[in-house]
Parts: C-alpha cells; structure tokens; sequence
C-alpha cells in the first residue's frame, strides 16, 4: 500500500511543552486520517520541522522511500519558512498543504496566549504558503478543519492523484510499431514525456508479438478462450479468428510481465507476422488496467494507464476512446465515440458479444472484436496533447447518454455523449483548444481530479463544461 507522509512545522521559541502538544495533536490527526482513508493510503507522521535540518532530513526519508507518493504539510504553530526552504528543493513528489487546526472552535472563555501560541494555522500557514508560492513548488492548497467530510474527502482526492502521479513516474509504454504515418497529433517529443512525466516510452518491433504468439501453447490458448467465454458471449462461427487473439492477448501479457510494461501501443500499418490486427486482446488488456492507444499513440497511452490508477477503487469506466461522428439533430446533438476495434470492455453497459468481421483498413484477416453499447451518466474526456513547448490537457465534461436508436450494422463497440455546455460550445472549445481525436473517457474521474494532477505536474489545462461560455471562445487566439 502507498503512504503518504505527514510533516508538521512549528518552532522550538515556545518551549518543550508546546512541542510536546504540537506531536500529539498530530498523533491524533495522522490516526484519524489513517482511519478515514482505510484502502486507499497509509499516512506516517515524520518529525515536526523545528529547524532547516529536521525539514531536510523529513524530506530525505520522503524522497528514499519508494511506497511514499507524497507529503501532507501544516503549521501546527508559527513555523518560520526559511527553515523549509532546504528541505522543500529537495522535494519531488506531489505536496498537500494542509490547512487546517487541532482545534474546530475557538474556546472564546478560556483561550490565553498560550494557546494562541499554540494554534496558529492562519498565521504559520501563510507564511508556509508564502515560501511555496516564492519557490514555484506546484502543490495543493486543502482548507478546512480536518475531521469535515469534505476536506478528508479532498485528501483522498489527493491520495489518489498522488497514486496516478506515483504510476505515471513508473509508467512504461511499449509501442509496437512507430505512430500512423502522417498523424500529427499522435506525434510528439518522447523525450519531453519522460522528462515531465516519467513516461519511457520504448519502440519494440511488432515482430516481437508476433514471435511469441507463435509459442504460445494450446493449453493457454484454451485458457484465454475459458476466459473470453466466462465474461462474454461467442457470437461468432469463426472461432478460430477469435483464438488468433487468445495468442496475441497470451503473448502481450507475456510480454508485459517481463518488459514490466503499463500500456502499449500498436498500429494497423505495421502488422508483420500478424495475421490480425488486436481487438479482443486489446479491449480484454484495457479491462484490466493496461494502458493502450491505437495507430502508435503512446501518449493516449500512457494517460489511460495513469487515470486508470487515479480511479482505482471508484464505480465507473476509464479508458481510450476515439471520437468519431455525430448526430447534429438541433438540440439533440450526441457524439457516436468507438475505434475500428479498440474500445475498452470495461465501458460495457451489457453483456458483450464476441463478433468476427471483416475490418477495410490493414489488409489482414478478420479480427475477433468485443461489440456492446456503452455505459451511461456524467463523464470527463481527457486528452494530452504536445505543441513543442509545452504539453496541454483539455478535459471536456461529457455526459454518457444510451444510444437512441439501435445500430445492428456497426460491428463495433461504442459509447455516445452529449457535449456541454451544448454541442456548438462545447465542440468548438475542445477544436480551439487542439484538443486530439484521441482521448480518456471517464465516468469515475471528474474534471477536479484532473485540475489537480494538472497543477501537480505543472501541465497547463484548458477545462469545458457548463461554465463555458461564448465570450471564453473568443478568447481564444485573440492574445
Ligand atoms: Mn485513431
């Protein structure tokens, strides 16, 4: 399980007795946390910053210990800032400033200096937040007294993206194939993603699948296939096409397990040695948690694997997903989002069907496909996007919506959303912003958790959504 550390700052000018109190209080906060956020993180309290010394050695266990995705940090009591400066250059994981008390009222009868010396969160953390702002430390600012629903519930929130952030510096994409031969937006400075995010991303040949597929076994062939058919329904005559991708799922977990990869790409123009392009074994992957991006887009790839983490443990979807056409009846508009064959199983609102149909594009024989509606109800859609200088994440709040009509000749999985704050808004917002045909969908994430691992990687983010108005279109290119 990752922990998060819990620092507290104060000072020795008011004695050992207020130490003392400033530890135990603490003691208290940290296991009230631990108690609250049961499944979701650990939280360990460090030794309360007196002095630039304590404030670096804190951060020093921060940095060595690889369970630990983050700090938690609050003035206890007055705690002068220049002693965390040290310690804070030293710091290279997600920050919450806590801001809060160990008190929730103030006891207007009895309060004397002494415990005003003690309990000064509204003077020690401005002067805390002040040193942050000076040496530009992207962190998140919690308010509140620490046993209020909503500011344990900003603290999950900040386990979690803390998590992603964790995963993300770990995340390795494997791209099997380089991105489609001219796509602009699949393409990019690798460099700059491991540099930001932590993302390797590593070229592989396709031929290395296609090598271990060939090895793979009747025996695991007849496993993967007792795994399709426990959680979906053969539709298909053409079983065979359907344990061609039995192998290539056999082969790609192999291949993750020992490459100790997170997501991977591929692409329908470099297939050598495969009799098809990966569908089921693609949605099946994505299901689990492997990230994945069609046509090489590794950096699609990557963010799905992250959100996936940040959802862990939530109800709902998240995945890739690909816009693709839309219904623009006046007031009605819904977008038809799916891929040739890549949408990931968990986005199912039904029972999938194992399908086998012909695919134009590729020159390879018919894949094996899942195809179901989409699951319904509020939603994100997220995208990265590289423009050389700087990487941008536009996050659209979308809401699923079932399908109006029946579709019995599209022989893929689908979702369909309307956009907000309505289709004409909305669509040409995320145009402006360059925002890709790429995306994560999400029904478990919402467009705060992606403001906050947006500040916390120091990405800039354009939101869309209800707020969203005309006058904030035409702020676009007119600077
Ligand atoms: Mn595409």
């Amino acid at each position: 399980m990752e922990k998060l550390y819990f620092i507290p700052g104060s000072q020795d000018l008011y004695g050992e007795e207020c130490l003392k109190q400033v530890a135990e209080d603490c003691r208290q906060m940290v296991d009230f946390l631990n108690e609250k956020l049961e499944g979701v993180i650990r939280v360990e309290l460090l030794p309360t910053v007196e002095t630039s010394e304590i404030c670096v050695k804190d951060m020093r266990i921060v940095a060595n210990d690889d369970d630990c995705v983050g700090v938690i940090t609050w003035m206890h009591t007055f705690s002068p800032a220049k002693m965390w400066i040290k310690g804070l250059q030293e710091l290279r994981k997600p920050l919450l400033h806590l801001h809060t008390q160990a008190n929730e009222k103030l006891p207007y009868a009895e309060i004397d200096m002494d415990f005003m010396n003690l309990n000064q969160a509204a003077h020690g953390d401005r002067e805390y937040g002040f040193i942050l702002a000076k040496l530009n430390i992207p962190h998140e600012v919690v308010a509140g007294f620490y046993k209020h629903d909503h500011v344990i519930a900003k603290i999950r929130q900040f386990a979690q993206v803390a998590k992603a952030i964790g995963l993300s510096k770990k995340t390795r994409v494997a791209t099997f194939g380089n991105n489609m031969r001219d796509v602009a937006v699949t393409d990019g400075n690798r460099l700059e993603c491991e540099i930001k995010y932590g993302w390797e991303v590593k070229y592989w040949g396709i031929g290395e699948i296609a090598c271990l597929a060939g090895d793979v076994t009747e025996e695991e062939v007849e496993a993967k296939m007792a795994e399709y058919l426990d959680k979906y329904t053969m539709a298909t005559d053409n079983v065979e096409s359907v344990r061609e991708q039995a192998k290539y799922e056999v082969a790609l977990e192999k291949f993750i397990a020992k490459n100790k990869v997170t997501a991977f790409t591929d692409n329908f123009q470099d297939l050598h040695g495969l009799k098809q392009l990966p569908g089921i074994a693609a949605q099946n992957l994505m299901a689990k948690g492997i990230g994945f991006g069609p046509e090489g887009d590794y950096k699609i790839s990557a963010l799905s694997s992250v959100l996936m983490k940040m959802a862990e443990g939530r109800e709902g979807a998240t995945g890739f997903i690909e816009d693709y056409t839309y219904d623009m009846t006046p007031g009605q508009e819904l977008e038809l989002a799916s891929h040739m064959l890549e949408v990931p199983a968990s986005f199912a609102a039904n029972r999938p069907e194992i399908q086998v149909h012909h695919l134009g594009i590729g020159n390879k024989e018919d894949p094996a496909r899942l195809v179901f509606d989409g699951i319904t109800g509020d939603g994100i859609q997220v995208t990265l996007i590289d423009l050389g200088d700087h990487f941008r994440i536009v996050c659209a709040d979308i809401e699923l919506v079932k399908q109006p009509k029946p579709m019995p000749k599209l022989p893929v999985a689908r979702i369909m959303y309307r956009h907000k704050p309505n289709f004409a808004i909305g669509t040409a917002a995320w145009c402006y912003a360059g925002g890709a045909h790429h995306s994560v969908v999400s029904t478990a994430l919402t467009r705060s958790d992606i403001a906050m691992f947006a500040r916390l990687t120091g990405t800039e983010l354009i939101t869309i959504g209800d707020d969203t108005t005309e006058a904030d279109l035409q702020k676009f290119f007119t600077r």
